[in-house]
């Protein structure tokens, strides 16, 4: 069976990406398997440019099949920040809190028609000799002036989504994983990966 290494620790992505790639009869294993993993900088300038060295440098290392990826929120009045310095907006200290808050302050008195803003997902998956395969997802919505709702993580409180009038922090798993960047973007893999398999 073949293999896949998904380049995070984090627990509910690593479920998100095993459910996609069950279809194709892959084993996938997760940051979370290696003792030794190495922790590759994100120090590029854009969402794709941090995926593709994740997956690549993480590829070489281990010699598997690698998907990184990454995300962030892209304010439109904010041109474009907090982008891929979306985990660490207001510091080092990667205080999701302290993140949103810093986004608000950034946009007080901006008014409603003004504050869109969308959450980006790059995805690259690369293996050892052969072309790093590259997709991108978003989710469109507007930024509010309180947070709102206890679910999700990060900027999730103050993304508001028109189509559903509700924030990503008042949805369920489930809701979150129809319509997030994250899915949209895995849903692009997929169609890509049915070509190639
Ligand atoms: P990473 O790609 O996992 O490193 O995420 C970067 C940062 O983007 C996170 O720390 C969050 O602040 C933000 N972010 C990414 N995805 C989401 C999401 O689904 N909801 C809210 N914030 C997110």
């Amino acid at each position: 069976m073949r293999e896949i290494l998904i380049a995070t620790k984090n627990k509910g992505k690593v479920q998100e990406f095993e459910q996609l790639f069950a279809q194709f009869d892959f084993r996938v294993k997760s940051l979370l398997d290696i003792d030794d993993a190495i922790d590759v900088e994100e120090d590029g300038e854009t969402f794709q440019e941090n995926a593709i060295k994740k997956a690549e440098t993480i590829a070489s290392e281990f010699n598997i099949s690698t998907l990184a990826d990454d995300s962030g929120l892209i304010v439109d009045a904010l041109n474009g920040e907090p982008g891929v310095f979306s985990a660490r907006y207001a510091g080092a200290k990667k205080d999701d809190q302290e993140n949103l808050e810093k986004v608000l302050d950034e946009l007080q008195g901006v008014p409603e028609s003004e504050r869109s803003a969308r959450f980006h997902c790059s995805l690259a998956l690369a293996t050892p000799g052969e072309k790093t395969i590259i997709v991108d997802g978003t989710c469109e919505g507007v930024i509010t002036t309180t947070p709102i709702g206890d679910n999700g993580f990060g900027y999730d409180p103050i993304m508001f989504i028109p189509a559903l009038g509700k924030t990503m922090a008042e949805l369920s798993k489930q809701e979150k994983n129809e319509i997030s960047h994250r899915a949209n973007a895995l849903k692009k893999l997929k169609e890509v990966l049915v070509t190639i398999i």
